[in-house]
């Protein structure tokens, strides 16, 4: 099929640094239901360029739990790791146009200061074995979130300029993200409100390529027993494949949408999609009572 006509293009893009929790669940399912119930592609896509960071198999993990929830990308699923080429390719005409630089300041130089002052911004080193920074500039960034509204932020005054290749030469989160949702012709991203903070990241270097604005909706994260949000990091458990239809129950709810009747996931899905309403979403970017 091809993605060409489409109005709407959305993704799950899961990183194989855990395996998938609840959490992973809330996001496949909203991003899944607001791509169809708008007659749009939906695309899986693993982002797995921080090598470092891979869980061993979690990658397996998260292709069987897109088997045993019955979601089927629209395109065949891309692997982030086969694609560095294509990072690099948009590295060389960032910086042809001087928007990047290499720098050679390490954490520790750093220390605890999380607003980069452009240290290297001047010096001109070589691209080889340090990282590489994109270049802000003093102004703000607004989107509106379908969810959680406006939201601006200067990335000059809160951050600075950011690293999109480490030293050790792995592409960053926030380039390959941005590159690729613009090489699959992504239109709407649907995610955890923990990525809100990168959108303006995403939003300035989508910019400087001249790619097309995207729609964002970040979601209310679940929550664990002791108030944290359910993550790898906190050890979120894994999603139990023996009990698909009981979990999926659980996160259309969650998400604040009419029930659907226990089925096979793929018609739970399909009641999901006919009922899906984003007006029923918890507001803000917790949700209260959910501890998977
Ligand atoms: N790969 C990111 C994660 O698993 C999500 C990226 C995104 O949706 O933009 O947290």
């Amino acid at each position: 099929m091809s993605t060409q006509n489409h109005r709407y293009t959305g993704r799950f893009a899961p990183s194989p640094t855990g395996p998938l929790h609840f959490g992973s669940l809330i996001t496949a399912v909203a991003s899944y239901c607001d791509a169809k119930a708008q007659q749009g592609t939906w695309i899986v896509r693993i982002e797995d360029t921080d090598i470092p960071r891979i869980y061993p198999d979690s990658e397996q993990h998260i292709l069987q739990c897109l088997d045993a929830f019955e979601f089927e990308s629209d395109v065949k699923i891309i692997f982030q790791k086969d694609r560095l080429d294509l990072y690099e390719a948009v590295l060389a005409q960032l910086k042809q146009k001087d928007l990047i630089y290499a720098c050679q300041c390490t954490r520790k130089i750093l220390g605890s200061n999380h607003i980069y002052a452009g240290t290297c911004r001047g010096l001109h080193l070589p691209f080889e074995q340090h990282a590489i920074r994109v270049k802000v500039s003093n102004q703000n960034i607004c989107f509106e979130d379908r969810l959680q509204g406006s939201h601006c932020s200067n990335l000059e005054n809160q951050l600075g300029d950011f690293v999109l290749k480490r030293r050790d030469g792995i592409i960053n989160y926030q380039l390959a993200v941005v590159v690729d949702d613009y090489l699959q012709g992504v239109t709407h991203v649907v995610r955890g409100a923990d990525l809100l903070d990168n959108t303006a990241r995403q939003i300035w270097l989508g910019s400087l390529l001249n790619y097309p604005t995207l729609q964002y909706m970040h979601l209310p994260l679940a929550m664990n027993a002791e108030g944290q949000k359910l993550s790898k990091q906190n050890l979120a458990r894994a999603l139990d494949l023996q009990n698909a239809p009981q979990l999926l129950q659980h996160a259309i709810l969650a998400l604040g949408q009419h029930p659907v009747d226990l089925d096979q996931p793929h018609k739970m899905l399909a009641q999901a999609i006919a009922q899906w309403d984003i007006k029923r979403i918890p507001q803000g970017t917790e949700m209260n009572g959910i501890y998977l």
